[in-house]
């Protein structure tokens, strides 16, 4: 399939992202979208190295914005260019259901496989750019995403 245009990516993406609770269901897990769609200063600031993060932080303190600083410091790690600031990822925390309705426990890394290879299926099957962090270089199994404009 050629690239489609960034609106209906994302609208597209949308629906295939919307299947994740179930299919999760499906494999006896839950789960929370912890992050879709992304801001650019957040990607710029989870761009920055601890190092960078840092001094960031303590320039916005020294001038009085201690929120903001700590917000800086506690910044995520990720990429500028991130999928997530298109709205084209979303991230998952999965969890395995117990059956005898007590508190959930964390999955596994299992099970994050057996969700992202379905995501990878779907994708083959409707012939869609799917892709799953779990494949990535640096490795982020809660990844969920449609590949575009050269990004993953
Ligand atoms: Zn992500």
């Amino acid at each position: 399939m050629p690239e489609l245009d960034l609106h209906t990516a994302r609208v597209r993406f949308t629906l295939y992202a919307s299947m994740i609770p179930a299919q999760a269901k499906e494999f006896g897990l839950e789960c929370f979208r912890e992050e879709a769609k992304r801001a650019q200063v957040a990607a710029a600031v989870n761009a920055l190295n601890s190092q960078q993060k840092a001094e960031v932080a303590l320039l916005l303190d020294d001038h009085g914005y201690q929120a903001l600083g700590l917000a800086v410091h506690n910044a995520g790690v990720g990429i500028l260019l991130s999928l997530h600031t298109l709205g084209l990822a979303e991230d998952y925390t999965f969890f395995r259901t117990s059956p005898s309705g007590a508190p959930a426990a964390p999955a596994l890394e299992s099970d994050y496989t057996k969700m992202g290879e379905w995501w990878e299926e779907l994708g083959k099957k409707d012939d869609v750019p799917l892709r799953w962090g779990g494949r990535f270089h640096t490795v982020d199994m809660p990844h969920f995403s449609w590949a575009w404009g050269g990004r993953l």
